[in-house]
């Protein structure tokens, strides 16, 4: 389970804080210590825990804090909000277009999750909003992929537009929103071609598609379980496209979590969803401030 290894790692620290009718200069020290050293070994960005390290320290240590009732209660509730804040804070939304369709771009590299995120997050849009999504089919590289989508849709019994393997995705992205305005489909998720490396032939075509169909989201799916990998691969697809916000998948078999916590520093782009599972309805909207208390407890 995600941000596992960070709790255990930090249930001793945090009785210990907790515990104390007083705490001192030298006990904060002590545990931001403690709070570092798991942040690093959770494979979260250096500079972004030196800052968070020092923000901490700054509010912990201030007056309030430590002549307060319940001092070491209140520097975990430090630590949390500065966590809680990392992650982005509030919960961010996913947008709604004045004049229907929505379109979300979904973009990623292969076996991040893309085209299982695509079907989750329209089962999602239709669970809980009420909506009624058109998924499209434009990875044209590999036919497998328009295959997997189908599947999806059959399951999920919603249309899926797709050209086959001949046409420009372009194109296909582009008469996929004409379709949808026809069939008065809400929302339109458009599946996009991922490669092994993100490489300017990627970026091209995504920056054309983007262009062309002007998308209300533009979600990177990036894996949990790579940490930093994931963090680097955010900004590069922020550089050239400017997302506007990530999908994180497979959080549930992460228990370290660098990736969850350093994206929204790194890139300043949210996190909107987590992918908790393989199967359809394993899709959460990312709340930063349920996560902190997963690691403090
Ligand atoms: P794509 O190449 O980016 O389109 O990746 P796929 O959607 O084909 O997913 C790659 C693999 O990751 C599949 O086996 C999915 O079932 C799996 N997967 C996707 N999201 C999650 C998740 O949140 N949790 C887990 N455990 N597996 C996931």
């Amino acid at each position: 389970m995600a941000f596992e290894g960070l709790a255990d790692r930090l249930q001793g620290t945090i009785k210990k804080i907790t515990g104390k009718g007083k705490v001192s200069e030298q006990d904060v020290k002590e545990m931001t210590r403690e709070v570092r050293l798991a942040l690093l070994e959770a494979d979260v960005n250096f500079k972004v825990v030196k800052d968070l390290i020092k923000r901490i320290k700054e509010r912990a240590i201030g007056q309030d804090v430590l002549e307060g009732l319940n001092p070491g209660q209140q520097v975990i509730k430090v630590v949390k909000e500065e966590l809680t804040d990392l992650m982005g804070g509030e919960q961010s939304k996913i947008a709604v277009a004045n004049k229907p369709p929505t379109v979300i771009m979904m973009v990623g590299l292969q076996g991040a999750g893309k085209t299982t995120t695509t079907g989750k997050l329209a089962n999602n849009l239709r669970k809980n909003y009420n909506r009624n999504p058109m998924l499209v089919a434009a990875d044209v590289y590999r036919p497998a992929a328009i295959n997997q989508l189908e599947t999806l849709g059959k399951q999920l019994d919603m249309p899926v537009f797709s050209q086959g393997t001949d046409a420009n995705p372009v194109d296909i992205a582009k008469q996929a929103i004409e379709q949808a305005k026809e069939d008065h489909r809400d929302y339109v998720i458009i599946d996009t071609a991922g490669r092994l490396h993100v490489d300017e032939g990627l970026m091209d075509e995504l920056q054309q598609i983007k262009d062309t169909v002007n998308p209300d989201e533009i979600f990177l799916v990036v894996d949990a379980m790579t940490g930093q990998d994931a963090v680097n691969v955010a900004e590069s697809f922020d550089d050239q496209l400017d997302i506007s916000g990530v999908v994180l998948t497979k959080l549930d078999g992460d228990t370290r979590g660098g990736a969850a916590l350093s994206i929204k520093a790194v890139t300043g782009k949210p996190i909107k969803f987590a992918g908790m599972g393989e199967k359809l309805d394993q899709l959460e909207a990312f709340h930063p401030d349920r996560m902190a208390s997963r690691i403090l407890g």
